[in-house]
């Protein structure tokens, strides 16, 4: 249920709508829009009485939000939600590029990659401390020591980081030393995870599930929201279907359709789709067009040395290329990918009255 205020309802009214709410039993959730405050109702709908609130004074109507997400729904938050990660906005015009190696490897090995991503214009650094692998004989990565591996990288390039917790154990250290927590696909409905992450105040990137409907995605984020942390991403990162050339079959049309039903921003993970580097940028280039907010990506210098999906990692140079390609695309449709730092920045117009020694004018 959502109680939707007038044009200009003052704060007042606003507090007795949410005393009112609480007095009936239910837990109150403002949302603040450009034009009008909302508020959710949090509760067994089935014991709710929308005619007490109703009458109250700056309340224009009350309605039932018939989805079964109810924070996460468009009805709640009309406007889209802007996710703030150390000053880079997630869900604005920007789409924005998160790109890193799969997992934390050694100090050579992330440093390059951060150093390399940077250069070509990512925005936040990726890569694994805790590995969800298949094998149990496999790289599970190197844990905490891996945690402070990017805790440096992020010294070194100004990048924020994102990795992935595992597990509720884990969650402490990883608030530690991230700056966005991942939940991975295998993790996507580990709803005791999810509730403890809800408890935090950093954002979350929400990867979807293999086999999970975007209804079951909404549901997770749902988990994350209802304990209090707004701040959550969702991801689309292909899912299994009968296809088999493919990795996973990445759903574009998830875009879209989680940007109609929801407020929250969408990334689109072209590398676990693809499953193969010949693939991802073109997957990439699917994700920008169709909307999404951004993108992360896995980039090694040596994905031949890789301990983790090597085969779909790229080079610095494929990962430059794909980047020149995004940002035409999101230039066609109205947004923006960041440039590489080192770009020139643009001369100024040279004007009549600069000297010959006015070095602006020369540019
Ligand atoms: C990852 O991004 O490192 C990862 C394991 O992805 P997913 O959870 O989507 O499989
Ligand atoms: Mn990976």
């Amino acid at each position: 249920m959502i109680v939707v205020m007038r044009l200009g309802a003052t704060a007042k009214e606003v507090g007795q709508v949410i005393k009112t709410i609480e007095e009936m039993g239910f837990k109150p959730h403002l949302s603040k829009g450009e034009e009008r405050t909302v508020i959710g109702v949090i509760g067994n709908e089935r014991k709710f009485d929308p005619g007490r609130l109703e009458v109250l004074p700056g309340v224009e109507k009350v309605i039932p939000i018939l989805r079964p997400f109810k924070l996460a729904s468009r009805e709640f938050h009309p406007d889209d939600t802007i996710v703030n990660v150390c000053g880079v906005q997630i869900g604005g015009r920007e789409a924005v590029v998160m790109a890193g190696p799969c997992a934390v490897e050694d100090r050579e090995q992330l440093f390059e990659a951060a150093e390399a991503v940077k250069r070509h214009g990512a925005r936040l650094l990726r890569g694994g401390a805790f590995k969800p692998r298949t094998s149990p004989y496999a790289f599970q990565g190197l844990g905490r020591k891996g945690l402070e591996l990017l805790r440096e990288a992020r010294e070194r390039t100004g990048l924020p980081v994102v990795t992935e917790c595992l597990a509720v154990q884990d969650l402490p250290a990883i608030v530690e030393f991230a700056d966005v927590i991942q939940i991975g696909a295998r993790n996507m409905q580990n709803f005791n995870l999810l509730e403890e992450v809800g408890r935090v105040q950093k954002p979350v990137l929400l990867k979807r599930g293999m086999m999970s409907t975007l209804e079951e995605l909404l549901m997770s984020a749902e988990y994350i929201l209802s304990k209090g942390n707004m701040n959550v991403i969702l991801c689309e990162r292909g899912i299994r279907t009968f296809e088999k050339y493919t990795r996973n079959t990445l759903d574009v049309s998830a875009v879209p359709v989680l940007k109609r039903l929801s407020h929250l921003p969408v990334v689109v993970d072209p590398s676990h789709a693809a499953g193969e580097k010949y693939l991802v940028g073109t997957l990439a280039r699917a994700g920008i067009a169709a909307g999404a907010d951004g993108i992360i990506v896995e980039v090694h210098p040596h994905p031949e040395h890789a301990l983790c999906d090597g085969a779909q990692a790229l080079l610095p140079s494929d990962f430059q290329k794909m980047m020149e390609e995004l940002r035409l695309i999101a230039r066609a449709i109205g947004r923006e990918v960041a440039p590489s730092p080192d770009a020139a920045a643009p001369a100024a117009p040279a004007t009549a009255t600069s000297s010959p020694h006015d070095l602006r004018a020369e540019g």
